[in-house]
């Protein structure tokens, strides 16, 4: 990134906050991309391997337009946002982090809804909740849907049987081999439920305890995380974290599809191009993925939280994934720009609806 406004403009970016507190040692970005849809809402990532703030702004500011084209691909009325605090994810002292990031939401007056993301817990979300009523992903016993993560999963693999659908002929899971990157709150459900279906599994992650966690209960292969790339499978599904699509692992990658829930897997642009030359599927990642803040954000537009109908929501995905396909078809593009497309046209046709 060479400039914060020029980024800014490029895709027109709303706002770009800055938060800090010296005496807590707190330092947080959030950006807010679009709000045609609805206030922006998106998780909020706690993380400090970035090689500079520039790195975690860009982070930030990647992960709100994510959520927007997320939200607005779902069909789901809320626009796009994230924030990021740059701190040690295993710091102890979270409630005064939590409770500071909660008074700078609370500023915003509602312009943004911050949720549960990587490195954050839903005990973290209880202490935003001291300051600010603008956050989802809440335990149940303050009125939220709980843990999301195994609904996630559920899309991820709606996604994944609509790709099968295109590629196979048939949307049976079962018999196909599935190599898993990373077993964290996603990554273990989706290996959970693809056993649940028949699936073969191959998984790794850099915690070995939760690999052999994994092996105990499931009974699954397992690989070193550089070597999963080399597996022979019929998808390749990335539940780790983002920038995993690149010229050195399309090179590598022996599977017809790639469909997981982590965010921004491509590390550029040019990557989407790439794999759809290599002859590769790819189910993008904010379509894949956005099967838990469905389900969340269901009670925001109703009201009250009902499982029945957050699942059926989720379930739509098979349909969203299709849709994407249909447009890849009809304007001969690959999947990831098609499903921006799909967003694009939604967040159009709605900004007309609202001019009426
Ligand atoms: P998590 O932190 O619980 O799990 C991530 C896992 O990946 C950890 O077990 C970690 O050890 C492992 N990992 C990290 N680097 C790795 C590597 N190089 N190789 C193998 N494993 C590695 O996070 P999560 O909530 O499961 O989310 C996973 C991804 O899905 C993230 O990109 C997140 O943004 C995205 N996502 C999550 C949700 C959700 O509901 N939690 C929703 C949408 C998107």
């Amino acid at each position: 990134m060479d400039g914060i406004f020029d980024y800014m403009q490029k895709y027109d970016y709303e706002n770009l906050f800055f938060c800090q507190d010296r005496a807590l040692d707190f330092k947080a970005v959030i950006a807010i991309h679009d709000t045609t849809l609805g206030p922006a809402t998106g998780g909020c990532r706690m993380w400090n391997q970035y090689e500079n703030e520039m790195a975690a702004i860009e982070d930030a500011l990647r992960l709100a337009r994510g959520m927007t084209y997320k939200y607005a691909a779902a069909g789901v009325n809320l626009g796009g946002g994230k924030a990021v605090i740059i701190a040690d994810p295993r710091r102890k002292d979270r409630e005064p982090i939590f409770r500071a990031l909660g008074k700078f939401i609370n500023r915003l007056g509602g312009k943004y809804i911050t949720g549960e993301d990587v490195g954050t817990t839903l005990k973290d979300m209880e202490y935003i909740r001291m300051e600010t009523e603008h956050v989802v992903t809440l335990p149940t016993y303050l009125g939220g849907a709980g843990d999301i993560a195994p609904m996630t999963a559920f899309g991820t693999l709606r996604a994944m049987q609509a790709c099968c659908q295109r590629v196979y002929g048939s949307d049976r899971l079962q018999g196909k081999r599935v190599a898993v990157q990373g077993l964290g709150a996603v990554g273990h459900n989706v290996v959970k439920q693809l056993k649940d279906l028949g699936a073969s599994v191959v998984a790794t992650d850099i915690d070995s305890e939760k690999v052999e966690a994994m092996v105990q209960q499931h009974r699954i292969d397992t690989t070193g995380p550089d070597e999963i790339y080399d597996v022979t499978c019929d998808v390749f599904s990335p539940c780790a974290l983002g920038k995993v699509l690149n010229a050195k692992t399309l090179a590598r990658l022996k599977c017809k599809i790639i469909c997981g829930c982590a965010n921004n897997q491509l590390e550029e642009e040019r990557h989407g191009e790439l794999l759809e030359e290599k002859g590769f599927i790819y189910a993008p990642d904010y379509i894949t993925n956005a099967g838990g803040t469905i389900y969340d954000t269901d009670r925001l537009a109703v009201g009250g939280v009902s499982h029945e109908r957050g699942k059926e929501k989720v379930s739509r995905i098979y349909d969203t994934m299709q849709r994407v396909f249909e447009i890849a078809d009809r304007d001969k593009i690959p999947t990831y720009l098609a499903a921006d497309r799909l967003a694009q046209e939604r967040i159009r046709q709605i900004a007309q609806v609202k001019h009426i």
